[in-house]
């Protein structure tokens, strides 16, 4: 088991109104698992994925990673938690557009107190086909290409878990087949991935399709 989460609850309350985004979720992934989320926009997939990775502390309940309570730590301890054990992916990619991309790789050893060398990111880089690009900004890129990069980033911390948001979101379906290729291998090398998606791309890599309408996990 990898992660666990039990009656999570959040609700946001924004000018007067409440949304209740996760209304009472459990649910557990084991090692080795491809899951997909899926569900309507404005359902909680995102708050659901962000809550499993400690980004977001739920309004109640817990969340479990590699059996650490992960919002009963400290920020600091969480943020070194996530650091070492989490890689995250985002539909927009989230890299610094007036930095390269080896400078946004190297932003790992400052941001996330990592000890990644020019050498190690070479090498994921050119795993990823990313090795020409290594000097460039984001602005010079195609969107596979930022995607890949950061995945890259993500792979850098050599994570248990990786959890993506539509990462597949702005891609075409070639650029998406591929960084689905890389999360599969991530897998198959042992890691787990949660994956938010609209599409039906993913779905020949994953392991188990998990709906959610409501706050609520239906099936
Ligand atoms: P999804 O990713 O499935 O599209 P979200 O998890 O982003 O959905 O949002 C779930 C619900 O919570 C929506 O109704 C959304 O408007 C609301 N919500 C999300 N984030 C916030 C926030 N920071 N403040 C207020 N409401 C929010
Ligand atoms: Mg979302």
């Amino acid at each position: 088991m990898i992660v666990e989460a039990k009656g999570l609850v959040k609700i946001f309350k924004s000018g007067g109104r409440q949304v209740t985004a996760l209304d009472n979720i459990d649910l557990r992934i084991d090692q080795g698992e491809f899951v997909l989320i899926k569900g309507p926009s404005g359902c909680g997939k995102s708050t659901l994925l962000f809550s499993l990775g400690g980004l977001l502390k739920p309004t109640s309940g817990a969340v479990r990673i590699l059996n650490k309570d992960i919002y009963a730590l400290s920020e600091n301890q969480r943020l070194k938690f996530r650091s070492q054990e989490i890689g995250f992916v985002f539909q927009s990619y989230y890299l610094v557009p007036y930095l390269n991309v080896m400078e946004n790789f190297m932003l790992l050893n400052k941001v996330n107190g990592a000890r990644v060398t020019k050498d190690d990111m070479s090498r994921i880089a050119k795993r990823l086909h990313l090795e020409h690009r290594l000097d460039h900004k984001p602005s010079e890129m195609s969107v596979g290409e930022k995607q890949r990069a950061s995945l890259a980033r993500a792979l850098a911390l050599k994570p248990k878990l990786i959890l993506a948001d539509e990462p597949t979101g702005n891609l075409d379906p070639e650029n998406a087949e591929e960084v689905l290729r890389y999360l599969e291998e991530f897998r198959k090398d042992g890691g787990t991935v949660v994956m938010v998606t609209h599409g039906s791309d993913a779905d020949k890599y994953a392991t188990r399709n998990i709906k959610v309408d409501s706050g609520n996990i239906i099936d």
